[in-house]
């Protein structure tokens, strides 16, 4: 047996025995296939197994998907973070009933041509729904294949790109595409980690070059990280009777088409003294009164491109400012009717899940 035919029968046989039961691995249905790749492209699976039940249960197939609102796909996305993921999939049902007759199609280069469908899940697509003969390349297959051949071309460089695709694709076990392309990232996830692999027990240390050298963890290789960009973020909650102020993020930006409150952003961080002076804020408030109610929730939330500094203040005015009116005005107890980002979803925590009335005893 050569040395392909021998490492893919042995990385196969440690996937048989010790693969995650997963219901997306149950199912050759492309449709829930892709809603469980999609979930889990930034998304770990004990937090992406939750949202993929619900998801599935109220959105079954792709026509589903498609006769929903935007905002009821929104809102059962609320909290998984990058949610153009989310709008993409929405528009791609769409496409696919009008494309291709409400049928997922079958072919890579037709699942390719899916609206957010890049290489990578196309390729696990077609090989695990179809048994299509295309290599899956992810954070997963990289570190396992750096490794495996200490390989010290940096992934994230176009030369790397080509170099673990071309490899992914000749290691391919061509019989079982499905089950050899989840057993390369069955095995990144479990035993070939980021930190500590656990070489003593992989299937794959006998013609590991990394593990003979001694230091796994000094692949994969990387040139630079780009560079995480500051953002201020300054919302105000603000109580007018019952009700709150919110708008839709309607920009192209982060959490586009989600809600939020009231925001005013800033170059730098602002005490609520500065933030009073802006002229964001005093046209905000023209000839209103306001009472800073409670103590501001603050937070510092990552995004893979940037860190949010995000403060929220509570506020309560008697009657609404003319600017105001550009905002939708809700009844407080029906935010939750509404899609906000998970840094939003935060502060609802922090005010309690029973209760999300912030507490109005608190004077600045
Ligand atoms: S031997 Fe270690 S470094 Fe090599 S593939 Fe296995 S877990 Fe990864």
């Amino acid at each position: 047996m050569s040395d392909k035919k021998h490492l893919a029968v042995r990385l196969e046989r440690w996937f048989e025995e010790n693969k995650r039961l997963l219901p997306w691995r149950e199912t050759t249905d492309p449709y829930l296939i892709w809603v469980s790749e999609i979930i889990l492209q930034q998304t770990r699976v004990a937090q992406g197994l939750d949202y993929y039940n619900r998801f599935v249960a109220r959105f079954p197939d792709v026509a589903a998907l498609a006769d929903a609102d935007e905002d009821e796909v929104l809102k059962y996305w609320e909290g998984l973070g990058y949610y153009s993921r989310a709008r993409n999939m929405h528009a791609a049902a769409r496409q696919v009933m009008h494309d291709f007759g409400g049928r997922f199609p079958d072919t890579y280069e037709g699942i390719r041509s899916i609206k957010g469908v890049g290489d990578y899940t196309a390729a696990a697509i077609a090989s695990f729904a179809y048994g299509l003969p295309h290599a899956v390349v992810d954070g997963n297959v990289y570190r396992v294949f750096s490794r495996l051949f200490a390989i010290d071309t940096p992934i994230d460089t176009t030369a790397g790109h080509k170099l673990f695709a071309a490899l992914a694709d000749e290691w391919l076990d061509r019989r079982r595409p499905d089950v050899y392309n989840q057993a390369v990232m069955e095995l990144g996830a479990l035993l070939c980690l980021p930190r500590s692999p656990q070489c003593p027990v992989c299937p794959l240390s006998e013609w590991c070059e990394a593990a003979a050298l001694g230091r796994p963890e000094a692949y994969p290789v990387k040139q630079g990280k780009s560079e995480v960009r500051p953002r201020y973020f300054n919302y105000l909650v603000i109580h007018c009777d019952d009700d709150v102020f919110i708008s839709r993020r309607e920009k192209r930006d982060i959490w586009r088409n989600l809600y939020e409150f009231v925001l005013i952003e800033s170059e730098g961080a602002l005490s609520m003294e500065e933030l009073q002076q802006t002229a964001s804020y005093r046209s905000l408030f023209d000839g209103v009164e306001v009472k800073v109610v409670a103590r501001p929730f603050e937070r510092r939330h990552v995004l893979s491109h940037r860190v949010i500094h995000a403060v929220f203040y509570t506020l309560e005015i008697d009657k609404a400012s003319p600017r105001l009116a550009s905002y939708m005005r809700v009844p407080f107890a029906d935010v939750k009717h509404y899609a906000f980002a998970r840094l939003t979803g935060l502060y609802f925590d922090h005010l309690g899940q029973s209760s999300r009335r912030p507490s109005l005893d608190w004077e600045e």
